[in-house]
């Protein structure tokens, strides 16, 4: 990426160059990419331009897939039934609300990455995400999260590292944030 690029516009989204070059870096090396933000501020939208650039499929399965849902096995002698992982080859697998997929199924997803990227580059770019409390707006520049200081944070917080701990390599990307400190990578119009 060159110095010039400093932001694309992604229908009404703006992304910050900064963030574009991570998630290019992540497309490039095959890499997980967990995208955080609270809702509508693009997350789904950024996957979805992954997958066009990428030029494969976008899948997007619901968070309620099961493990035959996920991955392919076979359903009778010489018939295979294909599961969302193998039909997301060329392009993205998108886990969208990713603390909220059964843990079985992340945790054999997380395997099989791990197995296939000890070869060569998986054939699909996971993209996970998730918002940043259970509530969604914690970090938001106008709305109140309801979580802070709870149980039920806690909790969420440790199950999102504890599901990202399957793709250890991922990179992390904190959407839409107006904490400095964690900088403000990708931006609705609709934001302040
Ligand atoms: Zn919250």
């Amino acid at each position: 990426m060159g110095d010039a690029v400093t932001h694309i516009n992604l229908n009404a989204y703006k992304v910050d160059g900064e963030i574009l070059e991570t998630c290019l870096q992540a497309m490039h090396d095959g890499r997980p990419l967990l995208l955080v933000g609270p809702p509508g501020c693009g997350k789904v939208v950024l996957a979805r331009m992954l997958a066009k650039l990428r030029g494969g499929p976008l899948r997007a399965p619901h968070y309620t897939v099961s493990q035959h849902g996920m991955f392919s096995h076979t359903i009778a002698p010489g018939k295979e039934s294909v599961g969302e992982m193998d039909l997301a080859r060329g392009g993205v697998l998108l886990l969208d609300d990713f603390p909220q997929f059964r843990r079985g199924v992340v945790e054999r997803l997380g395997e099989e990455y791990r197995v296939e990227s000890f070869k060569e580059a998986p054939g699909y770019l996971p993209i996970f995400t998730a918002t940043s409390c259970p509530c969604g707006w914690l970090g938001h520049h106008s709305r109140t999260c309801m979580c802070r200081g709870s149980d039920t944070l806690k909790n969420y917080t440790k199950r999102v590292n504890e599901y990202m701990g399957q793709f250890p390599t991922a990179f992390r990307v904190v959407l839409g944030s107006m904490d400095p400190s964690e900088g403000r990578i990708l931006s609705s119009p609709f934001a302040a």
